[in-house]
């Protein structure tokens, strides 16, 4: 069936929270800062060439992404449900720091999605020549507005597009500093990779399962979650602060291999106390690939027994994301451990 609105001019906007994409060069310092958003439009005439009605939404102030937090997330929602009528996709510009963590925690916020929410950056700035900021920000926006034969976003996820690939928000992670390819999704392919023409990863792509139904957005964050990446020679003293600190209701804990701690006894002895007096301890893995799986070795079955949980194949920046989502929903830390086990919005194998 056609759409009766099929043949209508897609209509976008793209929203700039800063990040080297439009940075420029300060003279007096030689560092990199944010400038005004409107010239990135000039850098990028291109964007006039498709048929589609592109709005812009700046930020104020614009930020290296290092200086994320929480709060832009909540504006990101709002904007975004704000607009959501009015609009077939979302560009977000945004630092390529932080981008796995926004696009993370963005992807746990909206529910019931319909619409493509693409988060793009770049290595260099859109002023220098062999920028990738161009390629990039012309590629997120057709697949913003890319639409099914039955009028649908094609891709009605929040995303992660860089270097020619298209990724689920929740599964990329930055893994370069300085190289074009930035990102990563080691746990899930492509859902799109760009070359002559975007060639879509259908069988991938979660669809709603109404696609009438209003976005709802989750504003409420609980932030009280803290990181312990687990190494050799590392003290009681470290772990204890960190488990079993009193602001915190959960930690991650970045395990070796497929979830693997030390077995010494002082260290399980405080994995319990934590999880006795009702922390939340979820396990992901150091590795870039792979799966959490406690019941492989002896060590990790040691943990899941002290009352720690599988954060399965998660990132650490989705893990994060999805904590700080369940645990503004509920006070109950059992029903969060319980729902850490459901897969959302695709951030799991499972
Ligand atoms: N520091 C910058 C930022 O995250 C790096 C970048 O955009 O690539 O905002």
């Amino acid at each position: 069936m056609i759409h009766p609105d099929q043949n209508r001019k897609a209509s976008l906007l793209l929203i700039y929270t800063g990040g080297t994409i439009g940075m420029r060069q300060d003279p007096a310092t030689q560092t990199l800062r944010p400038f005004d958003f409107s010239q990135i439009l000039e850098e990028v005439p291109e964007l006039r060439k498709f048929a589609y009605r592109i709005d812009s939404y700046a930020f104020d102030p614009i930020i290296d992404s290092s200086d994320v937090e929480p709060a832009l997330w909540q504006r990101l929602a709002e904007l975004i449900k704000e607009k959501y009528r009015q609009y077939d996709g979302f560009v977000i510009l945004h630092g390529t720091d932080t981008m796995a963590y926004s696009a993370s925690a963005l992807s746990f916020m909206l529910e019931n999605l319909a619409k493509p929410v693409i988060f793009t950056g770049s290595q260099l700035p859109i002023g220098i020549p062999r920028t990738d900021g161009r390629e990039n920000l012309v590629s997120a926006v057709e697949i913003a507005a890319a639409k099914d034969s039955e009028g649908h976003a094609t891709v009605p996820e929040v995303c992660i597009y860089f270097d020619n690939m298209l990724m689920r928000g929740n599964r990329a992670c930055k893994v370069s500093s300085d190289n074009f390819t930035a990102f990563r999704s080691m746990n899930l392919p492509p859902l799109a990779e760009a070359g002559i023409s975007i060639k879509y990863n259908s069988a991938l792509i979660i669809r709603p399962s109404d696609w009438d139904s209003d976005l709802t957005i989750h504003t409420g964050l609980d932030t009280r979650v803290s990181i312990l990446k687990i190494h050799p020679g590392i003290t009681p003293h470290v772990v204890r602060n960190i488990l079993c600190g009193e602001e915190t209701r959960a930690v991650i804990m970045e395990t070796y291999g497929c979830g693997n701690a030390p077995s010494k006894d002082w260290f399980i002895n405080i994995v319990r106390q934590a999880a006795a007096s009702g922390k939340i301890l979820v396990n992901v893995t150091q590795c870039l690939a792979g799966t959490v799986d406690m019941h492989l070795y002896s060590n990790g079955k040691t943990l899941l027994d002290a009352g720690v949980v599988s954060g399965y194949d998660s990132t650490t920046e989705s893990a994060l994301g999805k904590l700080f989502f369940l645990l503004g929903q509920t006070d109950d830390n059992m029903t969060v451990k319980e729902l850490l086990n459901r897969n959302f919005r695709g951030e799991i194998s499972k």
